[in-house]
């Protein structure tokens, strides 16, 4: 089997949005010294809509200059030892902006799909540009911001003109509807790997794009109270590296914590430790391709443990690889 271990690479978007060195720097750099120790390379889904607002505001308010000369700094080391450094959109970027103090984060426009055709194009086009400008290589992979990407028709034009033909938002049966989230895979193929051309979670043979979905995983409530309650108990190995606090999402703590839920196989947290259970799952089934979301602001030092745990485990019989290998131009 193929691994992709994949981290999205950015601050929190709630009312606190934590600093840079918590939420990115310092995670990053042991997720560093794990691929190092392990001879394992991972996936950077890049938030590069907040790196091109640093870079605006960095002019007007020197105290940025740290940050931004930090970020692109181990942006360009991601890329230049060999991990895949792709496209993370977050397009309320767009509407943010720093005012002297803080980032002042305005989600109303949270999706792609909530700006119009051109500015969806223009976003797309710059973000791309700005990503390759700090690491000289091409991009090709895409993950939604929030993996808010439906209806996919409104990138279909933009993202086959610049080549962006793997994504990797998709996981099988998760649904959100919110003010401001909203995706829906619920009819999504139930494979590991699938071409497709108007609709993400619609398999087209011979389509253009190639959709390589979080590997899905169902979580009883207990494990979240488990969850919750390591967080309190031992909050040195089980709170998040990142001092932020995660976007609003109404109703989903109750969600995870009343029901059965549908997600993605996580690196996150206390996540981490269903990744074994959750590898075995998808060998039962056969599957060629398990990916697995972090983010390294959420990770945790129990979660760290985890995961150079299950890479050094299971390198021998699998392949942790990235998309710049499977999917070469
Ligand atoms: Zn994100």
């Amino acid at each position: 089997m193929k691994i992709y271990i994949t981290l999205d690479y950015e601050i929190y978007f709630g009312a606190n949005h934590g600093t840079v060195e918590k939420c990115i720097l310092y995670p990053t750099s042991e997720l560093i010294r794990i691929a190092e120790s392990t001879g394992t390379r991972f996936v950077f889904f890049v938030d590069i809509g907040f790196i091109l607002k640093l870079d605006e505001f960095r002019k007007k308010f020197p105290q940025l200059e740290k940050d931004y000369e930090a970020i692109v700094e181990q942006v360009k080391y991601l890329g230049d030892t060999g991990h895949d450094v792709q496209l993370h959109i977050h397009p309320h970027w767009e509407d943010s902006y720093y005012n002297g103090t803080c980032w002042i984060i305005d989600v109303k426009r949270y999706k792609l799909a909530d700006f119009d055709d051109e500015q969806v194009s223009s976003i797309v086009r710059r973000y791309k540009k700005g990503l390759e400008d700090i690491t000289g290589k091409a991009t090709f992979a895409f993950r939604a911001g929030g993996w808010c990407l439906q209806p996919f028709s409104k990138l279909e034009k933009i993202f086959r003109e610049l080549g962006i033909r793997v994504d990797s938002s998709v996981f099988r049966n998760g649904y959100f509807a919110s003010e401001q989230y909203s995706y829906d895979f619920r009819n999504a193929p139930d494979k590991d790997i699938y071409r497709f051309e108007r609709d993400v979670i619609l398999e087209k043979k011979d389509g253009y794009f190639t959709e390589v979905p979080i590997s899905p995983i169902r979580n009883s409530p207990l494990f979240f109270w488990k969850l919750f309650l390591l967080g309190r108990k031992d909050p040195y190995m089980h709170k998040p590296l990142g001092d932020g606090q995660a976007m609003p999402a109404p109703g989903y703590r109750k969600k995870l914590l009343t029901k059965f839920t549908n997600n993605p196989v996580s690196v996150d947290g206390y996540n981490s430790q269903l990744l074994q259970k959750a590898l075995n799952r998808l060998q039962r089934e056969k599957r060629g391709h398990m990916v697995v979301i972090g983010h390294p602001k959420a990770l945790s030092r129990h979660s760290l443990n985890k995961l150079e745990e299950f890479i050094k485990e299971n390198k021998e019989q699998h392949q942790f690889s990235t998309f710049a290998k499977t999917f070469p131009a």
